[in-house]
């Protein structure tokens, strides 16, 4: 797969979590700096797994350049809660944009396929809207590798 080119500016408007643009705008900071940054997220499909690699990083031009890479997919049964087209309800499903689990009403963060179950969402004529977030697992993550406190 070509690597994709996002300018930062743009990929920073279509984030709405507070959390997730503070992660980015460090990255980009420091990218801008001359440290590049690296991590793999999820980026599912509905019917596929689908792990990324991104990098973030100075490029020859002086601007950030985002290139993301698919690292490893595996198939498995479509999921509705991920599908475009799916019939929405006005309820709201926090998604880890790193992990793709999915925070229950609990508070527990667990795979989509989980959620699925544990909401009964196969037998759902609608399915959730879903808004992105990041999970405390992630963030932690996030931040030890890329040195923010
Ligand atoms: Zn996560």
């Amino acid at each position: 797969m070509l690597p994709e080119r996002v300018l930062g500016t743009k990929l920073l408007a279509a984030v709405a979590d507070r959390t997730v643009r503070e992660l980015y705008l460090w990255i980009i900071r420091r990218a801008r700096e001359g440290v590049p940054a690296r991590f793999c997220y999820r980026c599912d499909a509905p019917d596929r797994r689908r792990t990324f690699e991104m990098n973030i990083y100075l490029a020859a031009n002086g601007q950030v350049e985002f290139a993301s890479t698919l690292l490893h997919e595996e198939p498995r049964p479509a999921v509705a809660l991920l599908e475009t087209g799916a019939p929405r309800e006005e309820r709201m499903l926090r998604v880890c944009s790193w992990c793709q689990k999915v925070a229950l009403p609990d508070g527990a963060w667990v795979p989509v396929e989980e959620a699925v179950n544990a909401l009964h969402l196969m037998e759902a004529e609608r399915v959730p809207l879903i808004t992105h977030g990041i999970c405390d697992a992630c963030k932690a993550g996030m931040k030890m590798s890329i040195g923010l406190k």
